[in-house]
């Protein structure tokens, strides 16, 4: 024990303290912000290499800052400081642990324009949109605090016997998350694993930190014990691939790529059997009934497809329009789009869209649109990029698009949209489920009836009626098939980071 007591002691007085940098953002505020990995309450520097993650306004293309880079002995570091931390938090008054989880929702809302500014510098979506992302954040933390005192088990009482349930925390629980939504994602992750007793080690995407280190130095201030939160920039194939294989992690919180899904499946079960969930990719149906209202409709397909640039794993991807309507609403969402939805500079009001988040899914997206314009699918309007600065692209729109196109089948993660025509229900249905993945889907009618039956039918794991891409922090998401398991949000997302405990007695 004191040999061990001795490592750490060697990692912690190795390591630099980082101090923070001076940032303003593009809307004016000033606020300092670290650029160290966040462990046992410290901002320190990384010990690897001197590679840094170069951190990018993906409107202007300029550089914002750099951050460290965690490596493998970060990763150890963080981990040993969480499973101390655990020893304590997992068996803290659940009152507390709500009174800090309180104190953090209360203290983000105190800064929420400032974070809504750095996500929208980070990330490129619009002000408007990460306000509402903040917002949400801040609901969600809150409704997990509601959640600590109440993880009750059961009773079951049987003749000779009575039996009773434990709902208890995992331990230190890794969590991986993407850039589409710095720290919405983030929030789902943190905030259930807290309010259940747990410890966590988190990395954020490479092309997103800030906000994760702002949050971290937030989560101090709250007043959360050393160790509970400990945040880590890195790369995938260095920093997750610690976390994977972590032989004291016992939980892998993943949302990303399917591809990358199956990797994190795969590690963690081969290190030491990891409970997984994971939240993956997408290719969602928008269903379009002829008895929908048409204005509204076109208000869900356009949020279905353009909000965030198209970049949401529950993005509605694929419209299918009834024979009835289609030539109608082809005409109608082409002016809708082109008239309406302004894309340029996040923090311009006016701009309904912003930029696409890293170069990387700007060329993806980009050579998507190329495959298109070279199949038999029809351009109804966009296919270009815009300007020469910062990685925007036109709302795009492909019509008559077979199901079997490359297009309608994989997931492009930006504002790309097919629309195919179909006419009875059944046939619809085939079409929306003819997919490996199954997050979200929307249904656009007024016939209630036509809506629950399509509704019961499909394999996604949300089905949006009248609405999409409208989420509330008391209604689980996540997916079906190949888009992952586990759901986030509500009373749900408990059993992501809990186990139960049987204990049976026999009575004489
Ligand atoms: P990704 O590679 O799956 O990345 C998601 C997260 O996993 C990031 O934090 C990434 O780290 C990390 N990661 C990557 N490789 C890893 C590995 N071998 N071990 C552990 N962690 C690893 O996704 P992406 O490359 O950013 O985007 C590719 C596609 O994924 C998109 O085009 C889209 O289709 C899909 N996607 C889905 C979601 C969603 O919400 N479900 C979100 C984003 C992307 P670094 O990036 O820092 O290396
Ligand atoms: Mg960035």
């Amino acid at each position: 024990m004191s040999f061990l007591r001795g490592i750490r002691f060697a990692s912690t007085f190795a390591r630099q303290v980082s101090k923070p940098v001076a940032l303003r953002t593009p809307n004016g505020f000033k606020y300092n912000q670290p650029t160290g990995l966040f462990i046992n309450n410290e901002f320190y520097d990384t010990i690897n290499d001197g590679s840094s993650i170069r951190v990018e306004n993906p409107s202007t293309q300029e550089e914002v800052t750099k951050v460290s880079s965690a490596i493998d002995s970060d990763v150890n570091f963080a981990v040993e400081s969480a499973e101390k931390a655990f020893k304590t938090w997992s068996v803290s008054d659940p009152l507390y642990r709500a009174k800090l989880l309180n104190n953090l929702a209360s203290i983000i809302e105190a800064n929420k324009d400032v974070i809504a500014s750095i996500e929208s510098m980070d990330n490129g979506k619009t002000l408007a949109l990460a306000s509402g992302d903040v917002g949400l954040v801040i609901d969600y933390i809150r409704s997990t605090a509601g959640y600590c005192d109440k993880l009750d088990g059961r009773t079951i009482s049987k003749e000779g016997y009575m039996n009773f349930t434990l709902r208890e925390p995992l331990g230190v629980c890794g969590q991986i998350i993407p850039w589409n939504f710095p720290l919405l994602m983030l929030s789902w992750k943190i905030a259930p694993a807290l309010a259940t007793g747990n410890t966590v080690v988190l990395k954020p995407a490479s092309d997103t930190p800030l906000n994760a280190l702002f949050f971290a130095s937030l989560v101090k201030e709250a007043g959360f014990p050393e160790g509970v939160v400990n945040i880590l920039p890195g790369s995938g194939a260095k920093c997750g691939n610690a976390i994977l294989n972590h032989p004291k992690i016992r939980k892998i919180a993943f949302t990303g790529s399917t591809a990358i899904g199956k990797d994190v499946m795969i590690k963690s079960a081969e290190s030491n059997l990891k409970k997984v969930t994971l939240e993956l990719g997408g290719k969602s149906p928008n269903i379009v009934f002829d008895d929908c209202n048409l204005e509204k409709t076109l208000e869900n397909l356009v949020n279905g497809i353009f909000k965030n640039a198209g970049q949401i794993c529950s993005s509605g991807s694929r419209i299918y329009v009834q024979d009835t309507i289609y030539d109608e609403l082809l005409t109608k969402f082409k002016a809708h789009i082109e008239n309406e939805i302004k894309i340029g500079d996040p923090f311009n009001s006016n701009n309904y869209q912003g930029a696409i988040t890293n170069k990387k899914q700007f060329e993806t997206i980009l050579s998507y649109i190329e495959i298109g314009k070279k199949t038999d699918a029809k351009l109804l309007t966009g296919g270009e990029r815009i300007g020469e600065k910062g990685y925007f692209i036109q709302p795009t729109v492909f019509y008559d698009v077979d199901p079997s196109n490359q297009l309608s089948r994989e997931e492009i993660f930006g504002p790309v949209v097919t629309i195919t025509k179909f006419s009875t229900i059944d046939q619809v249905i085939e079409m929306a489920n003819d997919s490996e993945y199954g997050l979200g889907a929307g249904i656009q009618t007024e016939n209630l009836s036509n809506a629950l039956t399509v509704a019961k039918k499909l394999k996604s794991g949300t089905v949006w009626i009248n609405t999409y891409n409208d989420f509330d922090y008391n209604v689980p998401f996540g997916g079906y098939r190949q888009s992952g398991f586990g759901r986030e949000m509500g009373v749900e997302a408990l059993d992501n980071y809990t186990q139960v405990k049987a204990v049976r007695i026999k009575l004489n």
